[in-house]
């Protein structure tokens, strides 16, 4: 049991380890941010429970190795990390851990000075007798990389300083950044601002480095052989003489309530800076108090980095764009002024539907607040209605699909009694453009015709190029223009083909699913199909009343019936199938069962059965060839009662001369009971 124990232990540093060489060293993450803090609170957990140490644990441990790719140096005081918080509890816990420790007064108040904390990667610069002469990057907190060169490209780190205060050895610290509208740049090839800082930070090139602006603001020093400022915020405006930049947003605070305040206010705040902020940071003003304090294994006693949620941010809601779905769904999405939530870029948040719209009243230029928690799509949580300009005005959905112009309208549910939330394109077909593209996504998807390398991305581009509009277009594709667009070649274009030609046999059930009619999913399109048997007798749901008969389906129901007469009313629709029947081969569905004392049969139950669920009874008419409906009409041929069956049913089986049976008799029949 122990020795698991601690093989698990061990396990989760490794892994840590793993994820920090992917962060760290090559700026590619491979799991989020919380995936990885959650890791490491498990291991801080179980060293706290079991007393157990390893010199690979983040408890003594920070940041990575060195890469090889540079020269390593070694600091001469460490560069550590910071202890978080996330809330008032683990403040008061931070300042009263601080008082009980230089045996202070209880109700002393530290003063702090507060600073933003900036989301890039801290580099030490190195200067003797005013020269800049070597940067290193944090590395593991002992030994860094020298990245002087590329350091030197920063146009923020001054390169010679002749002011007679500076000291005559110094290493100032600080934070290397890129500000947002210059990620955008190179948003493609970087997850959020902070990798982006540090892969162009630690590069071979410098001249690679150059191309990308990266910022510098100085909060700190390391070694330093002789020190004036007595204190942070003096020492910050000591960095300011001396040429370099530091941020506006530093602050001095006394008193847990309004460093929270603050917290709250810059969190407020943070969507309108032009770079990542993942928190505040708080330090003990005094150096003396500082230098009494001391450090941790792996971070100051003295400071602290007061987190910004990982789950949510504010930002401003910059247009609402309608997106229109296959089946006409139209899907309000705000476009936000982009925020990093928990390390992740966010530019759009779903507003799920109309009704959502106006129940929240959200609006055009409204702050608000975004929720992105797990694999959920970010969504608006709430407006923050003190913020909203005296101009704003009331979001009107639009009437007309944007895509296609046709009206737009909202379903009345027979069942629930209720107009639908979402408003959708009445076109419902071939006709509205951004349908179209979805049915053709929905068309080559795995559950149905399943033609691989035939992605969404790829449709898309396809139809931009207007190499498709309709499934059977897919069938006509001239591959050897495809083979040569940009990122294909013969190999790839050969492929698609094969898979395309590998496609063209399908199952009913899955032609059916493959048209995206409203409401048929794959269940329902297999039962339709097994009703129907072959691909004739789908056509034949052109006549209307042949679409009546599906109702006696069990499952099928005037939802899907009214659904199957739109699809079947639309001309262009008719036109696809007859054109992809034309290409395909559509073969039948194999009725599970082609013997069996209910062969051919159809049967209907009404009223509750004992001890047999319907369920169960169902499958047994199946498995011995039967089917079952759920309308009483000439075709059927048992009617079966359980107790208090509905008399209507009864008497209209009656009426069609239909036979009626009890549970008894139908048990007797499939040979439940003797
Ligand atoms: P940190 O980024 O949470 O805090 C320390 C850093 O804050 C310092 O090194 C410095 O660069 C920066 N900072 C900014 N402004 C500052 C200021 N004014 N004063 C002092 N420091 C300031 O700590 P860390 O150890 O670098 O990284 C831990 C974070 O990185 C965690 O949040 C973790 O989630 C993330 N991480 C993620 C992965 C992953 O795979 N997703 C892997 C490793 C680390």
């Amino acid at each position: 049991m122990e020795n698991s124990l601690l093989k698990n232990y061990k396990k989760k540093i490794k892994l840590l380890n793993k994820y920090n060489k992917f962060y760290y060293q090559n700026q590619n993450p491979l799991v989020s941010d919380k995936k990885y803090d959650e890791l490491k609170s498990e291991i801080l957990e179980l060293e706290k429970k079991y007393s157990l140490s390893n010199s690979k644990s983040p408890s003594v441990k920070v940041g990575y190795k060195p890469s090889k790719k540079f020269e390593k140096f070694k600091h001469k005081v460490k560069m550590l990390s910071l202890a978080n918080a996330f809330t008032k509890e683990d403040l008061i816990n931070f300042q009263k851990k601080n008082i009980n420790f230089l045996a202070l007064n209880k109700n002393y108040e530290f003063e702090y000075n507060v600073e933003p904390k900036i989301d890039g990667i801290s580099a030490s610069l190195n200067y003797k007798n005013g020269k800049f002469v070597r940067g290193l990057s944090r590395g593991d907190g002992e030994e860094g990389e020298d990245i002087t060169e590329n350091l030197k490209t920063i146009k923020d780190i001054p390169l010679n300083i002749s002011h007679k205060d500076f000291p005559e050895e110094i290493d100032i610290r600080g934070e290397v950044f890129i500000e947002n509208n210059d990620f955008k740049k190179i948003e493609n090839d970087f997850a959020n601002p902070r990798n982006a800082a540090s892969g162009s930070l630690r590069q071979k090139d410098p001249k690679k480095t150059e191309l990308i602006p990266l910022k510098f603001i100085a909060y700190t020093f390391g070694f330093s052989s002789s020190m004036k400022s007595n204190k942070q915020s003096d020492f910050i405006k000591n960095l300011n003489k001396w040429g370099f930049k530091t941020s506006e947003l530093n602050k001095k605070i006394k008193g847990i309530d309004n460093l929270i305040n603050y917290h709250s206010d810059l969190e407020k705040k943070r969507f309108r800076l032009n770079y990542d902020i993942d928190g505040i940071v708080y330090k003990v003003n005094e150096f003396i108090l500082q230098k009494r304090l001391g450090f941790m294994a792996t971070a100051p006693r003295w400071a602290i980095a007061h987190k910004f949620s990982a789950n949510y941010s504010i930002t401003k809601i910059i247009d609402i764009d309608i997106q229109v779905g296959r089946t006409g769904a139209l899907t309000p999405v705000a476009k936000v002024k982009p925020v990093n939530i928990g390390g992740v870029i966010v530019s759009n948040a779903t507003l799920h539907n109309e009704d959502e719209i106006i129940r929240k009243d959200i609006r055009i230029g409204d702050t608000v607040k975004i929720e992105r928690a797990g694999d959920v799509i970010p969504h608006v949580i709430a407006v923050d209605k003190k913020l909203r300009s005296l101009k704003s005005k009331k979001y009107i959905f639009p009437d007309k699909c944007p895509s296609c112009g046709s009206k737009t309208i909202k379903d009345y549910n027979s069942v629930t009694k209720k107009v639908d939330a979402v408003r959708r394109c009445s076109n419902e077909g071939f006709g509205c453009e951004k349908i179209s593209i979805e049915k053709l996504k929905h068309f080559v998807s795995k559950d149905a015709l399943n033609i691989e390398g035939l992605g969404k991305k790829v449709i898309e581009k396809f139809w931009d190029l207007k190499f498709i509009k309709y499934p059977d277009d897919i069938f006509n594709l001239d591959f050897q223009k495809i083979s040569r667009l940009e990122g294909w070649g013969r190999q790839s274009a050969e492929n698609l083909k094969n898979s395309i030609n590998k496609s063209k046999k399908i199952k009913l059930d899955k032609f059916i699913y493959s048209l995206g009619i409203r409401h048929i999913g794959q269940e329902n399109a297999k039962l339709i199909s097994e009703f129907l048997g072959d691909y004739p007798s789908f056509v034949e749901l052109k006549d209307q009343n042949k679409i009546e008969e599906l109702s006696n389906i069990d499952g099928i129901g005037d939802t899907q019936t009214s659904s199957l007469k739109n699809f079947f009313n639309n001309k262009l629709n008719i036109k696809v199938i007859s054109s992809l029947s034309e290409i395909l081969i559509i073969e039948k569905n194999i009725l599970k069962k082609k013997d069996g004392v209910f062969f051919n049969k159809i049967l209907m139950f009404t009223g509750k059965l004992n001890d047999i669920s319907r369920a169960e009874a169902k499958s047994i008419v199946e498995n011995n060839g039967g089917k079952i409906v759920s309308n009483v009409s000439k075709k059927l041929d048992y009617l079966i009662t359980g107790d208090k069956p509905t008399l209507r049913k009864v008497k209209m089986a009656n009426d069609l001369k239909v036979k009626i049976l009890n549970q008894l008799d139908f048990e007797k029949i499939s040979k439940l009971r003797q």
